[in-house]
């Protein structure tokens, strides 16, 4: 499918699927499991796998588009399937052969399902110092120690892409490894359900990994030279979903806002508020906030997609600034629709408690500035 296609059918599932299951994703906590099945049975499963393994061959622009349009609906829904996305770059970036056949060629089928476990409860949002020992056990399997937090998409995944501490122990801390896990794996333990404040389908859920005993054949690269991911692959890819998602919400905020301007009217004049200047200035203001941001973030993933090593920068930038937008666009939009915003279980609800992760979802907007800084500084980008 062209790009456009793929954009059109991804706007048919939100309308239809990811609408119809939006409000029991918020209010009960529900994993988006219907909207992810439809965009899988509808050939998106492999977005951004390679078309040569029965993929769409899609890159960061194509994935900031998807997850922008579901985000739109449901924050929690754009999030899976980005996580989704993601980890089938990470395996994809460096796929041996068999890792073709039993991971990508299985996710372009649309009956595989995967997601991206980095964070550590030790090592917080800094996810590029993990913690989890690797052990090699012989040449052909590694033993794995240690425990994942916040794993998206936790537990209801067929894979999960894991990093871990090198096999050398003086190896430098950057210098992890990545791995594919299946959940098959046995002695996976999953901690309790995710109750976000936001989010709230997301199954973000924590994972202890003792004494798990891996194939070394799940390995993605070489030992330790996943520096190469997290800058390459991971965080690209990583940036982008989250940019789109929330990109997607600050949209849905200016919607409502838009709306609730069109029809509120007032007795005593007859006339709607979105005939008062200071609402128009007020609404104007938000769309260029909104616009500008989208633009960064196309520009971004346009660079990124043709491997001009620049695009780092506006990568970095786009899901801060996207951070930045949504929570501003969601709080400005409250204030625009006045007390009716504060109904429990509105729209507006939903989508304030959503808008509150792009911060903290790492690299976090203080640490991506700081990123950004160093770079233009020439430092290197990650703390000594
Ligand atoms: C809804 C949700 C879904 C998630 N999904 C996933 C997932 O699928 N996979 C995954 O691997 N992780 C996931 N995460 C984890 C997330 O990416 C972060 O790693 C995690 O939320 C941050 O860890 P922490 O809570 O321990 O924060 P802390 O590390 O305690 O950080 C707290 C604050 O301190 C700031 N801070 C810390 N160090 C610095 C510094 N050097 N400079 C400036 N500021 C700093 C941070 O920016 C942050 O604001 C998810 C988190 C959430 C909330």
């Amino acid at each position: 499918m062209h790009l456009q296609e793929i954009l059109d059918t991804i706007k048919l599932i939100s309308k239809t699927t990811v609408a119809e299951e939006a409000y029991q994703i918020d209010e009960k906590g529900k994993w988006p499991e219907n909207s992810l099945r439809a965009l899988q049975k509808a050939g998106l499963g492999g977005l951004v796998v390679a078309k040569e393994f029965g993929g769409q061959g899609q890159g960061l622009l194509g994935l900031a588009r998807a997850c922008e349009i579901l985000g739109e609906v449901s924050g929690s829904a754009a999030l899976c399937y980005g996580m989704h996305c993601v980890g089938a770059a990470v395996i994809g970036a460096k796929a041996t052969k068999q890792q073709q056949e039993d991971f990508l060629k299985p996710i372009a089928a649309g009956e595989h399902l995967t997601t991206l476990a980095l964070s550590e409860p030790g090592t917080g949002a800094h996810f590029y110092f993990p913690q989890t020992q690797l052990l090699a056990l012989s040449e052909n399997e590694f033993l794995l120690n240690g425990s994942k937090s916040f794993v998206t998409n936790g537990s209801k995944a067929d894979s999960y892409v894991i990093s871990t501490a090198g096999v050398d122990p003086e190896a430098a801390r950057e210098e992890f490894s990545c791995f594919v896990l299946e959940n098959t794996t046995s002695g996976l333990q999953w901690g309790p359900e995710w109750h976000g404040l936001g989010m709230r389908g997301n199954s973000s859920r924590s994972l202890l990994l003792n004494d798990i005993k891996v194939p070394a054949q799940n390995l993605l690269g070489d030992v330790g030279d996943q520096l190469w991911y997290v800058f390459q692959v991971v965080a690209p890819y990583f940036l982008t979903a989250m940019s789109g998602t929330y990109l997607g919400i600050a949209q849905a905020a200016f919607n409502e806002a838009r709306q609730h301007l069109l029809e509120r009217s007032y007795r005593h004049s007859g006339a709607t508020i979105g005939q008062n200047n200071i609402m128009q200035h007020r609404l104007g203001m938000l769309w260029c906030k909104i616009e500008r941001t989208r633009q960064l973030l196309y520009h971004a993933t346009r660079e990124g997609d043709i491997g001009d090593p620049a695009a780092v920068l506006p990568i970095l930038a786009s899901k801060a600034e996207v951070g930045h937008c949504c929570v501003d666009v969601v709080n400005e939009a409250m204030t625009i629709m006045g007390g009716i915003a504060y109904s429990q279980n509105s729209r507006m609800d939903v989508l304030l408690r959503d808008a509150r992760a792009a911060h903290v979802m790492s690299p976090t907007t203080d640490i991506l500035y700081t990123w950004l800084g160093r770079a233009l500084l020439e430092q290197p980008i990650l703390d000594s």
